[in-house]
């Protein structure tokens, strides 16, 4: 098995975290986790790393407006 991910990778959002289980809980082949049957599963809806019920539309700009937010936020709770 492949391991999921190198321990000094951190896991940087709510939805990684939910692909990385998803991934996980098929024995670590992330190309299972689109057939994944269990519908019931409260994790299933975001488990290819996306969040379907997400309806706002962000522009690239504002994308990476919120990155660039995202990783000043990250260097301040490092230091
Ligand atoms: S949705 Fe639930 S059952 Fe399916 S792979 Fe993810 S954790 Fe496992």
């Amino acid at each position: 098995m492949k391991p999921l991910h190198k321990p000094a990778e951190p896991i940087t959002s709510p939805l990684k975290a939910i692909r990385a289980n998803c991934i996980d809980c098929m024995g670590g082949y992330a190309r299972l986790v689109s057939s994944c049957e269990l519908v019931g599963c409260p994790l299933w809806p975001y488990r290819m790393g996306k969040n379907p019920f997400r309806t706002r539309k962000v522009s690239e700009e504002e994308r990476e407006r919120l990155r660039t937010q995202m990783k000043e936020l990250r260097k301040r709770e490092t230091v």
